[in-house]
Formats: C-alpha cells, structure tokens, sequence
C-alpha cells in the first residue's frame, strides 16, 4: 500500500520492479544550469534522483531548491535533509515547503560533521540525529502530529522515507543494528554507502536477509565509479568508513585509460551484486562530479532500458 502522497519511486518498489536512482550534487553558485544539464543526461535512465545536502559540510545551493529544478526538468527527486545546520522547527518547516512544491521522497541523514567541510569553525545543530528525523517525518504523515505532538490539522506532508546505511563503518555488526533502529522508525528504503568491498557487503546483506531487514524496508546498493588511482586513494585514507580494497586502486592505477576502467570496475560490482546478492531492490549511483557517466554505467551494467 502506498504511503507517500504519489512517489514514482514507492510506487516502482512496490510493484516489485527494480529502482534505479542517482545522486546530483547541486553546485557551489546560483545557477541551476549545471544541475538541468545533469538532469537532462539522466533522464530517462534513472527512476528518480537524489540530491545531496552540504555534502562533505560544503555550501551548496540547498537540495530543496535544486530539487524544484530537477522537477521542472522531468526526474523525480529524493531531497536529503541532514541534522547538521537545523533544528527540529527549520526541519519540519522545511519538510512542510518542500511538499507544498510537489517533492514526494526524503532521504533522512544525521549529514558529514562541519569539521570536514569549508566552514570548519561553523557551529553545528545536531538537536535531533537521523533516527529522531525518520520518526518526525512518519509521524508527520502517519499521525499527522508535529514533533512536540500538537496536531497538523490539515495537509500533512506524506513523504516516502528514506535513510542510508554504512557496512563498511565499524563495529560491524552495529551497523545492521543501526539500520534495524533506523527502520523501525519509520525507514522506507534505504540508499548504502558506496560498496567497493564485495565481500563485506555480501556479509552485510547476509545478515540482513536472516534479520528480514530486506522485507521491512527496500535496500539499495550504492556504487561510485572512480575517475583514477588516485581518487581510490583519497576515498581509502581520506573518506571514514569507506573501504576501497588494494587490488582496485593497482586495477586504476595499471589501466591504461584509468577513467574508462574506474567505469567498468563499476559496472561489474554492479553485475556481481545483482547475480550473487540477495535481498536488494535496486541500485544507488553516486558518480560524485561526475553524472554524465551513469547512463554508460546503467547500459553497461544491463539495466537499461529502464521498464
Ligand atoms: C548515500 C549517502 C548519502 C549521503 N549524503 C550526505 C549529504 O547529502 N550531506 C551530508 O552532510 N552527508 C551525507 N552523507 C554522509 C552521512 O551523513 C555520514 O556518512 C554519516 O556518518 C552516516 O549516515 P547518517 O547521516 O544517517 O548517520 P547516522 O546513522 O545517524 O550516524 C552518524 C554516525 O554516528 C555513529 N553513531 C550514531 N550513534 C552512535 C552511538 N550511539 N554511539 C556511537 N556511534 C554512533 C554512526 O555509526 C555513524 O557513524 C551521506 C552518506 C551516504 C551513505
């Protein structure tokens, strides 16, 4: 049964069919043109796309905003909200203007500390955390009651909830219990860290399918495709909780066209997860400054044409 008021992506996974999202990263200025031209690669390709929030703790035009222009150039989009920069009454007031503009499926994250970002002395919010987000969000659209528990008494935001999942941060087993939370409070579906660690990722589905998390929510595999040796790198030493193993970086680093192999390495994760995973409804491409690559990756990997 649908809960969100008319998502495309709900209504995909719940029919059962395979979801393809990507992310768009809205620019440093002003102009949505970058983000249309993204938009208009895209189309057609991917069942809706989500667009980042400050990631990294970089001031980017707001995803709200990024999402109406995506809207108007035909992809459906995810907005995801982080806890970082607002509390619970700039989160819900966001929640209430981003439905009123038509955006259906949220993606609910605690965000990347300030610390990482361009503005490292910037004071941060965290009032509510990722899990209190999902529950405040549902609540919304189930309950129809504002986090302090008085009543909306009529238009309540009816989003399709998201939120994400890290199985390569540690203590392992956390994170499957950490999903469970983020699940039982309200999670719909939910988006994966980048995998570059098949083998841990398998580990984790597994887990998952013996818990039954794959039933209660629809889980999607994040893939990033690595432009170089380097970029591998910088995601192994730089990026916490993402592991890239040792045979991938010599893979980039031996290629000839490092570029054209950081997009195969991708499309074959792609192809082992789907034959050799259980559990997943879908996959995430997070081709980070690099969108025009994913309809190459989505023909490459088999999942096109999109039904
Ligand atoms: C697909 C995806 C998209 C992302 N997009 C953005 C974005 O747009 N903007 C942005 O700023 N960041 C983004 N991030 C980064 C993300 O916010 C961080 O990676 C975060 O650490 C994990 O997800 P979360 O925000 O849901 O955190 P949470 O699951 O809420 O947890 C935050 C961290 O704290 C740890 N933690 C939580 N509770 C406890 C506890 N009680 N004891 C010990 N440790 C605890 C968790 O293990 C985790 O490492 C994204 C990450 C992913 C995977």
């Amino acid at each position: 049964m649908m809960k969100s008021g008319g998502s495309r992506l709900e209504q995909i996974l719940r029919s059962g069919r395979q979801a393809i999202t990507a992310e768009i990263g809205p620019p440093k200025h002003s102009s949505p043109e970058k983000i249309i031209g993204h938009t208009n690669m895209l189309r057609g390709f991917v069942d809706a796309a989500n667009i980042t929030d400050c990631q990294s703790a970089v001031v980017r035009m707001s995803s709200i905003s990024a999402a109406v222009h995506i809207m108007g150039s035909g992809i459906e989009p995810v907005i995801q909200i982080t806890c970082r920069d607002r509390n619970r009454i700039a989160i819900q007031s966001d929640l209430l203007g981003a439905y009123s503009l038509g955006v259906r499926n949220v993606l609910c994250l605690s965000g990347d500390h300030q610390i990482f970002g361009n503005h490292p002395t910037a004071k941060n919010v965290y009032d509510i955390d990722s899990i209190q987000l999902i529950h405040l969000t549902r609540r919304m659209r189930d309950e129809r009651l504002f986090f302090s528990g008085e009543q909306i008494r009529e238009h309540e935001p009816r989003f399709f909830i998201g939120a994400v999942a890290n199985p390569f941060a540690d203590p392992f087993a956390y994170q499957v219990d950490r999903l469970e939370k983020k699940i039982d409070a309200g999670a719909e579906f939910i988006q994966t860290q980048c995998i570059y660690d098949l083998e841990r990722f398998t580990r984790f589905m597994e887990m998952c399918v013996e818990r039954g998390i794959h039933e209660r929510a629809f889980i999607l595999a994040g893939v990033t495709p690595l432009k170089s040796w380097r970029a591998a790198k910088y995601m192994q030493d730089c990026v916490p909780g993402i592991t890239v193993p040792e045979k991938i970086i010599l893979r980039l680093k031996n290629a000839e066209d490092p570029k054209a192999e950081g997009i195969s390495v991708c499309t074959e994760q792609i192809k082992f997860i789907r034959e050799n995973i259980k559990g997943l409804s879908g996959f995430h491409i997070m081709a980070i400054s690099w969108e025009e690559v994913v309809p190459e990756i989505i023909k490459g990997a088999g999942l096109y044409p999109r039904q």
